[in-house]
């Protein structure tokens, strides 16, 4: 029995123990893995015993840079951004993020990279782009002083490389730089729990030529991904990368597992999804006109999560203790919107995964889309052309739909003034097709949210 260890600090969530014990599992060992929480003051003095207690290191913030003084040698990929991640028995350091960074097959190679953020994980997407290839990387980066540092510092590793690197340093020169640019990577935490609201760039400026690589993986997805592939462009998460590291480190230390990186990666996926949606919980919002589905589809995706689902119509109609057509004639539709914003805020923002179902009417108020985006929720919505929802309202009990009574003319006109707000606000939107069962959109919802089915 092997024993390896993770070294950083502060460790609280760290998923490493789970991604390797799952790696475990899958191959038949009974290796083990531990968290050593290692302020930086101890790490000089502790670290050379560590290295005869474990077979194998992995090495997180604030240690990447720190160890290199410890170690005997190092691997082509950790000497060129100057990082550690995994340190072998023989105290040899190797770089495995860069393998889960280039497994997701980016476009690098004569790419016009858009690089957002000059921290440890940036430097390293910077190194490999530019030894990968790329035509051009531009830096954007809040602190000046930082993306100047890795500027230099790549123009030293690379003396004679083509590629050419700069730095937007306004909003309006990230703006044209995002327009030209073939692949965005994120190197900032923007968009992470609990902020998941969060998008690095305004989303209105993605556009379908673009590859985007978010290393940021709770939530799985963030609202930077979906609005990628709400744009038609395509989207990897960092999940991904996460897991291939791991798998990476493991094929170090246990070069005779003889691993299948794609088969492992794929088999740790919904344990890993299980364990962010209930460690890092988020809310799936559906949105729509009346009659997309929500409620029908939110039941049936929230089951496919194994998470709770709540349609918000009915929770004001049960804590009123009467029905929504009863509120508008008692309080007025504004009396109606006040409860119904309350409400909505109350429930997006309490704890636990949910998906939740929103009233069309919801969305349409500005105050409410400020208020969804500043909880853990992402947007969905749920399209249809209008003959397909008027079928479906004029099928339903008469007079349930308040904002249907004026028959099929001022049904269609709200629906030409709502659906433009849905579109620009959710975060990916998908058509609930007439002859689709919820079952089979809520699967396109998830394809969309590329997350597994968990049941
Ligand atoms: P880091 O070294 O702390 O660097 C963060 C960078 O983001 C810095 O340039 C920082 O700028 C910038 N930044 C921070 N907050 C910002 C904000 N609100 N607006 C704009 N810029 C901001 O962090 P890191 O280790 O590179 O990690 C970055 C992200 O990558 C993390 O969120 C982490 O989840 C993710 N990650 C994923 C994996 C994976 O395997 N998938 C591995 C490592 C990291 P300043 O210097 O000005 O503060």
């Amino acid at each position: 029995m092997k024993k390896f260890a993770l070294l950083g600090h502060p460790l609280a969530h760290s998923l490493s123990p789970l991604i390797h014990q799952a790696i475990f599992d899958a191959v038949g060992i009974k290796d083990t893995y531990d968290l050593i929480d290692l302020a930086p003051e101890e790490l000089s003095g502790r670290l050379p015993g560590l290295l005869q207690t474990y077979q194998g290191l992995n090495v997180t913030i604030p240690h990447k840079q720190a160890v290199l003084p410890f170690l005997t040698g190092l691997s082509k990929a950790a000497r060129r951004c100057g990082a550690v991640n995994t340190i072998a028995r023989d105290g040899k350091g190797y770089n495995t993020d860069t393998v889960g960074f280039l497994s997701n097959g980016l476009p690098l190679v004569g790419g016009n990279i858009l690089l957002l953020g000059a921290g440890g994980t940036a430097r390293m997407m910077a190194f490999e782009s530019v030894a990968a290839g790329a035509n051009s990387l531009t830096l954007y980066c809040r602190t000046a002083a930082k993306a100047q540092a890795l500027v230099s510092s790549l123009q030293a590793a690379f003396p004679t490389s083509g590629c050419q690197i700069e730095i937007a340093s306004t909003p309006e020169a990230l703006s044209d730089s995002l327009q030209s640019a073939t692949v965005l990577l994120n190197g900032t935490p923007v968009g992470m729990w609990p902020h998941a609201g969060g998008c690095p760039v305004d989303p209105s400026l993605l556009h379908e030529d673009l590859v985007v690589f978010d290393p940021v993986y709770n939530p799985t997805p963030t609202r930077l991904l979906l609005n990628t592939r709400k744009k038609g462009g395509i989207a990897h998460g960092g999940l991904g990368m996460l897991v291939r590291q791991a798998i990476a480190s493991q094929g170090i230390w246990n070069p005779e597992l003889q691993l299948d990186t794609d088969a492992l990666a794929t088999a740790i996926l919904p344990a890993l999804t299980r364990h962010l949606l209930s460690d890092h919980p988020i809310k799936i919002l559906l949105i729509g006109f009346m009659g997309s589905g929500k409620s029908a589809v939110g039941k049936v995706l929230a089951q496919k999560l194994g998470i709770g689902f709540v349609d918000l119509d009915e929770v004001l109609e049960q804590e009123s203790g009467t029905s929504i057509p009863t509120m508008f004639a008692t309080v007025g539709e504004s009396g109606f919107r006040a409860v119904e914003s309350h409400t909505a805020k109350r429930i997006l923002s309490r704890p636990g995964s949910e998906v939740v179902s929103a009233g069309g009417g919801l969305p349409v108020f500005g105050a409410n889309r400020t208020m969804i985006r500043n909880t853990n929720t992402l947007v969905v919505a749920l399209d249809a052309p209008f003959s397909t929802l008027w079928e479906r309202i004029s099928t339903g009990p008469a007079g349930s739909r308040p904002k249907a009574n004026g028959g099929e003319g001022s049904t269609e006109a709200l629906y030409h003034q709502r659906r433009p707000i849905y579109r620009s606000f959710c975060d990916y939107s998908v058509e609930s097709k007439s002859d689709n069962t919820p079952a089979q959109t809520a699967e396109l919802v998830l394809q969309g949210l590329g997350l597994p089915s968990l049941s």
